[in-house]
């Protein structure tokens, strides 16, 4: 195993009696599966621990598991016959799409966890232009599904800032949420039905790809943000949105967050059915980005075209429909009265292609920013959004006051749209202090707010124990009743998401 670096989290021991993965395991996954698409440890001369190392470790570096074997199966049957042996031996499986996620859920916790790496399971299945229904494989990368759908008219309902790595079948198991949200809905509105490989290697065959299906349960549903628990997902069907022939982006420099609530009111009202995406950052996020002092003043300078912008937090806006000249009159008249208002001190409406790609690195850029800048916490988290600064003041106020320092910025930026702050706390390491100095108040603070600790990145590793600041005992007893029944031996995924009872420290 890798030794993790000071302060990283060595995943703990598993809380489930699995089964030792031996040499035997590896020759049999080799009877079926070509020698390029087994990756393992355990015996002379085979991949050495070092080449497993991207798949054992998280995008940020922060959750680090020792995996002895990654397997990249090109099809469901191969997938199927896997997850029957794993189950047979009572191995533990991980399910792995772009590993971009942010709470260590697609990183093994033990040694002897199989990992089903889905890349090599990357073809799209089939489009039908008139229903805008497209097929694809789980490991399809969300962006090479959009292009593909541009060239037919179409548009992948969700957009997220991983788009270049992450995959359908992660976005899927995570129920991605992203910028497209507030237009197009979640990812439970657009996907109408899965392929999918249960715990013991069956596979259901559930991609119909209807809008109506009410012949009983609505089983797809439950694999959507399961994190990889009940099953391994392998396809995937779901309804496209056309594209829109205009896209205009504007980006608004506001005075300060009150400003925010009364204009996100406004954008609301006046831009109703156009309005396809709307984005807070305040201004740590810009600085993270942007460099703090002259360098962060000189793209003010490009961005809005003007000298001395003021600091303040900012808004990008973003309105798709299918009239140009429709669109651009009702933006523009928007922004001219906001201009003239007490809420806007500047903005900038993005020209052409090349601008509107510049103004959304502004905002898609902050999490790589912050990783860049230091170590981070990430809460991913769902409150009012007249709460949000007070969340972000109280969080800030604890760290100056107790960190001694070891905290060095608390960056606030997410989808005003639909309620989902992210705060990225960007530390100079990973550090016990700091943790117990972040967790669990940061999910105490937001279950005073009535909201959610995990918005949209799912619970994974880092917040399975914390499940009960958002969800009721009756509601873990379902989830725990629900885990039992799809995947009694618990080989999937183990240790993430809902723990078998007595295994975390509070559920
Ligand atoms: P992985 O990270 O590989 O896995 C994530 C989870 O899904 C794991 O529990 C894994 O076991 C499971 N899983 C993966 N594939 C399968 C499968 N085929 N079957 C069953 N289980 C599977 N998330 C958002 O929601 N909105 C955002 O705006 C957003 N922005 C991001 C920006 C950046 C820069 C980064 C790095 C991440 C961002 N994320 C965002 C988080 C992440 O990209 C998403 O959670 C994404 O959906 C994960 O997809 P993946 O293929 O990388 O999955």
């Amino acid at each position: 195993l890798r030794r993790a670096p000071p302060g990283v989290r060595r995943l703990a021991s598993l809380p489930r009696a699995l089964s030792t993965l031996t040499s035997s395991d590896i020759e049999h996954f080799l009877t079926f599966l070509p020698s390029n698409q087994v990756q393992a440890s355990l015996s002379p001369g085979s991949t050495p621990q070092d080449e497993l190392a991207s798949y054992n470790t998280d995008w940020m570096g922060k959750y680090i598991g020792g995996s002895r074997c990654v397997l990249r199966p090109r099809t469901t049957e191969e997938v199927s016959r896997i997850v029957r042996h794993c189950y047979e031996r009572g191995l533990g499986v991980v399910p792995q799409g772009g590993n971009t996620g942010l709470v260590g859920g697609g990183v093994p916790k033990g040694a002897d966890e199989v990992v089903i790496n889905l890349g090599l399971m990357n073809q799209i299945r089939g489009f039908n232009a008139s229903s805008g229904v497209l097929t694809a494989d789980a490991g399809c990368v969300l962006q090479t599904l959009n292009t593909f759908l541009t060239t037919k008219g179409h548009v992948m309902p969700l957009d997220l800032g991983a788009k270049g790595s992450c995959q359908i079948g992660g976005n899927v198991s995570t129920n991605a949420g992203g910028l497209r949200m507030v237009r197009y809905g979640s990812l439970h509105a657009n996907v109408l039905g899965l392929e999918v490989v249960m715990p013991d290697g069956r596979v259901v065959h559930g991609l119909r790809g209807l809008r109506k299906d009410n012949t009983g349960y609505h089983l797809h549903h439950l694999f959507i943000g399961a994190e990889g628990t009940l099953g391994v997902v392998t396809g995937v069907s779901l309804l496209t949105p056309p594209l829109s022939p205009s896209v205009n982006l504007a980006l608004l420099r506001l005075p300060d967050y009150a400003s925010v609530l009364a204009v996100f009111g406004q954008l609301r009202s006046k831009l109703g059915e156009i309005l396809s995406a709307v984005e807070y950052f305040d201004h740590t996020a810009w600085a993270v980005v942007n460099g703090d002092g002259e360098a962060g003043k000189e793209v003010e300078r490009q961005v809005f075209g003007a000298d001395d912008v003021p600091p303040g937090v900012n808004l990008i806006i973003e309105t798709s429909g299918s009239v140009r000249e429709h669109d651009e009159a009702k933006l523009s008249l928007l922004l001219e009265e906001l201009l003239e208002g007490p809420h806007v001190l500047t903005g900038s409406l993005a020209q052409d292609e090349t601008q509107l790609a510049r103004m959304w690195e502004l905002r898609e850029g902050i999490a790589e920013a912050c990783g860049k800048a230091g170590k981070v916490y990430k809460y991913d988290v769902s409150v009012p959004i007249q709460e949000w600064e007070n969340v972000l003041e109280t969080l800030r106020a604890r760290a100056e006051e107790k960190s001694g320092g070891l905290i060095e910025r608390v960056v606030g930026f997410g989808h005003i749209g639909d309620g989902n702050l992210h705060i990225n706390v960007v530390c100079s390491r990973y550090d016990k202090q700091i943790e117990q100095l972040l967790e669990p108040f940061m999910f105490e603070l937001v279950a005073s707010k009535k909201g959610s600790i995990s918005a949209e990145h799912g619970l994974g590793v880092q917040k399975a124990k914390y499940i009960h600041y958002s969800k009721t005992p009756l509601e873990i007893e379902l989830m725990r009743t629900i885990k039992n029944a799809f995947d009694p031996k618990g080989i999937m995924n183990p240790g993430k998401v809902v723990l078998p009872v007595g295994a975390g420290v509070d559920n």
